[in-house]
């Protein structure tokens, strides 16, 4: 049975860079934004690179071969995970959960996502919240433009990770590099731009829809506590299990053996170089275990980050 390694789809924001040619990607400019890396959506449907499924997309592998993925209910792959470069501020964001999504967005998924601290600049940031004390409070501060009294910005490491929910505001901010793990979606509200120009204009706003799906007041997080697990020739940092994924992540020093129990698993490479059962891994290399692969062995000094449902 093969290992699925995909290639990765990518795609330029005005808020992009060019630290992702650190992962070996030979990037289409020097605004790139998102690796779209395991991913099944529409709008970057990864190609498989090897063995019998060579060159067919994760989507047609979803609907023709369930097998592979534990046969597992839903009409689409799940997950999307992208590594993110961000140069430049994200514009101030929200998601919808999958309730408002479906009624307001043609039956899509709503999105929760985390993120993997995997670089960022001293001094780094992030957008995480806001400070208003109610909704009434959220569309005053909105509509009047209170941007530096409305939103929570709280600074970063490498190796953070932060969980955010539907309703939650959020933004990345410049000089940051973050692996995302989130639900098979590409809907995002959003709520300020700075007002950047796009080809001489602004990028669409969507207030009406951030100010309904914006939870008031903000409540940190606290599903998220990590736990370290120290196996000698393996670290497992498990960050997460909610609804959606459970998020891990593995600095490899030496063989360590797994036996697949999952439907399916994603691996990305974010670090150093190894193998699983010999077949040689790289930072950037992003793979799907298939259900039933049974025993594999990871071995080398390398971080990856392994999300499975
Ligand atoms: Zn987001």
């Amino acid at each position: 049975m093969d290992l699925l390694f995909l290639e990765p789809v990518f795609k330029q924001m005005i808020w992009g860079g060019n630290k992702l040619k650190s992962f070996g990607y030979d990037i289409p400019g020097e605004n790139t934004g998102e690796c779209w890396a395991i991913s099944a959506h529409p709008n970057g449907d990864c190609i498989v690179k090897n063995g019998e499924y060579k060159g067919i997309s994760l989507s047609t592998l979803w609907n023709e071969h369930k097998e592979l993925f534990g046969n597992v209910s839903g009409d689409r792959f799940p997950l999307l995970i992208k590594i993110i470069d961000a140069a430049d501020d994200l514009s101030i964001q929200v998601h919808p959960d999958d309730t408002y999504a479906s009624i307001n967005e043609n039956g899509s998924l709503g999105k929760t996502e985390c993120w993997y601290i995997v670089d960022c600049d001293e001094n780094a940031t992030i957008v995480i919240g806001h400070n208003a004390k109610n909704s009434d409070e959220v569309a005053d501060m909105i509509n009047n433009g209170k941007w530096s009294e409305f939103i929570r910005e709280i600074p970063i490491k490498k190796g953070d990770f932060f969980q955010i929910n539907p309703g939650c505001l959020h933004a990345i901010k410049g000089g940051t590099v973050i692996l995302e793990t989130q639900q098979n979606s590409d809907i995002t509200y959003r709520v300020y731009d700075y007002d950047r120009l796009q080809n001489g204009k602004k990028r669409e706003l969507h207030v009406k829809q951030s100010i309904e799906v914006i939870k008031a007041p903000f409540k940190e997080d606290n599903e998220c506590k990590p736990v370290i697990s120290d196996l000698g020739s393996c670290i497992i940092t498990h960050f997460i299990t909610c609804k959606y994924y459970s998020v891990e992540k593995l600095e490899i020093n030496g063989p360590i053996c797994f036996d697949m129990e999952d439907p399916f698993m994603n691996v990305s490479i974010i670090e150093g170089e190894g193998s699983i059962n010999n077949i040689p891994l790289k930072k950037g290399d992003h793979f799907i275990i298939p259900a039933n692969y049974g025993e594999y062995t990871l071995d080398g000094n390398m971080e990856l980050i392994r999300s499975y449902i």
